[in-house]
């Protein structure tokens, strides 16, 4: 374990905006992690954990102790001969996991295809798509807590999940590190193929590396690849509003997507209400949103976290003044503009 100093990170947020670590170590075991914790905790450094930088919006300094997880290990523990739990190292890509689960035809992640990220970072929002959540195949969760060092092992229930939440953005934000996650994983086949099209674009009796293909396809035409440009993704949850205000709104805008809840509850579609106040393709100077997509929020060089916040906020407002909704970013932002 190596505490480098003023690290650029540019290559380490999928916006690809200018930022420098005052100190930055990567640790690929428990042992490296808590001795990091440890000289964290003895210097009082401020801690922030990075994995893929893919749902960061990330300020130019990050002062204190930037920590990286990249254990690489996984190993498959069997149940019986149809069902086995996983268990992942943080720091093991998300979408080569995925793929290796489909290649060897394991049911379970193969909705979660080309999802940026490291394995670690994806309980903290629940990562989602294509009608699946973390939560679905998720066992347990392995943590650190920062201020003490403690080892502890989250069950499912603990981790309180939700729609792209759960308990690491509320009580245990910033407290914990993951170390590792454990999934469940299925033989029996249990296509999910209801959402975006998909039924169309798989064979009648679906593998999992089928699914895992047809979907990399459909997210290649939907999404920009962060590599050519900038971006976290959806920049904006879907709003979840009361029923009363989804049937006033459907009044008003009858081609409005509305999905029903189980809670009772309405969810709208973030990207319509962006693209519906005009957004779509609106570029300001080194910002603005995609043109296919106007969930999609992107960096087209030579911006920063500021000119990206201020064209979130106007998002916001104009959405606000036109539908009465509040749309509540999912990015986090991290680190200061200032050195
Ligand atoms: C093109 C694109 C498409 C995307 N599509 C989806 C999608 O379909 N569904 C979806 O849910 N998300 C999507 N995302 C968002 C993002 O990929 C996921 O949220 C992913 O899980 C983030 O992983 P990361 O390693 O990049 O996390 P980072 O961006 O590095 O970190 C995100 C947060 O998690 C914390 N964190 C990271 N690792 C750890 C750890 N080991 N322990 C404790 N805290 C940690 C960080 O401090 C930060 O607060 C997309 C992003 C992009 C760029």
């Amino acid at each position: 374990m190596r505490v480098r100093h003023n690290v650029a990170l540019t290559d380490a947020n999928t916006l690809g905006f200018s930022a420098l670590a005052s100190r930055y170590v990567e640790v690929a075991t428990l042992d490296e992690a808590c001795q990091a914790l440890a000289l964290a905790r003895r210097y009082c450094w401020p801690l922030t954990v990075l994995g893929g930088g893919s749902n960061v919006i990330m300020q130019h300094y990050l002062s204190g102790l930037v920590l990286r997880p990249v254990g690489q290990a996984r190993w498959i523990e069997a149940l019986d001969d149809k069902r086995a739990l996983l268990h992942v190292e943080a720091g093991v890509p998300w979408h080569t996991l995925v793929v290796e689960l489909a290649q060897a035809g394991w049911w379970g992640t193969e909705n979660l295809a080309l999802i940026p990220g490291c394995t670690g970072a994806a309980p903290i929002q629940n990562i989602g798509a294509y009608g699946v959540e973390l939560a679905d195949v998720l066992e347990a969760v392995h943590i650190v807590h920062l201020e003490d060092g403690r080892y502890e092992i989250l069950t499912r229930e603990a981790c309180c999940f939700g729609y792209r939440d759960s308990i690491f953005k509320h009580a245990l934000q910033d407290r914990v590190v993951i170390v590792r996650v454990v999934l469940r994983l299925e033989r029996e086949p249990k296509p999910r193929l209801e959402y975006g099209g998909l039924s169309q674009r798989v064979p009648v009796k679906p593998i999992p590396i089928d699914i895992v293909d047809a979907i990399c396809a459909l997210r290649r035409e939907k999404l920009p690849d962060p590599a050519v440009l900038g971006n976290v993704g959806s920049f904006f949850k879907n709003p979840v509003v009361a029923e009363s205000l989804a049937s006033r709104l459907y009044q008003s805008y009858p081609d409005m997507p509305i999905y029903p809840t189980v809670t009772g509850d309405a969810k709208l579609a973030a990207g319509w209400l962006i693209e519906r106040c005009g957004f779509k393709g609106y570029r300001e100077q080194h910002v603005g949103v995609h043109d296919r997509q106007a969930l999609v929020l992107v960096h087209h060089g030579g911006g920063n976290a500021r000119e990206l916040l201020d064209l979130a906020e106007r998002i916001k407002l104009a959405v606000y003044e036109c539908f009465g909704v509040m749309l509540e970013p999912e990015p986090r932002v991290i680190g200061n503009e200032g050195h």
